[in-house]
């Protein structure tokens, strides 16, 4: 798979039951479908993540699904508006850029979830 940024290949990564897609080049991680709920493993994450808090410029909707290669659809959640997020409009998954992640989790309220994201971060990348 390549990463829709910058068209680097990315590195498949295992964690607990989950495998993620890496760029090491933007630090830009891929999700296939269901597994960000799965790592943050927080019921109201679609709520989070479903609202929109701003609309998003369509024109700045040029990465592809590195599954399927269709233009993804940019998201920009309302409990999370630094963060905008990519997904699949086919459903393979989510694209997350450096450090969304952190602030998604940030964004859900769960301590839980962000105890969760800074393991998953530490053991990834030592960070
Ligand atoms: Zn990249
Ligand atoms: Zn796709």
């Amino acid at each position: 798979m390549q990463c829709p940024v910058d068209k680097e290949p990315l590195i498949a990564l295992e964690w607990d039951e989950l495998e993620v897609d890496y760029c090491t080049e933007c630090g830009g991680l891929w999700f296939d479908a269901g597994e960000l709920e799965l790592l943050l493993d927080a019921p109201d994450l679609a709520r989070l993540l479903s609202g929109e808090s701003a609309s998003v410029d369509p024109s700045a909707a040029k990465r592809l699904c590195p599954l399927c290669g269709a233009r993804m659809t940019q998201h920009c959640p309302a409990g999370a508006p630094e963060v905008i997020y990519d997904t699949c409009p086919k459903g393979h998954g989510v694209w997350l850029d450096k450090g969304e992640l952190a602030a998604i989790a940030r964004a859900s309220g769960s301590d839980e979830a962000c105890g969760r994201v800074a393991a998953f971060l530490a053991d990834l990348f030592g960070a």
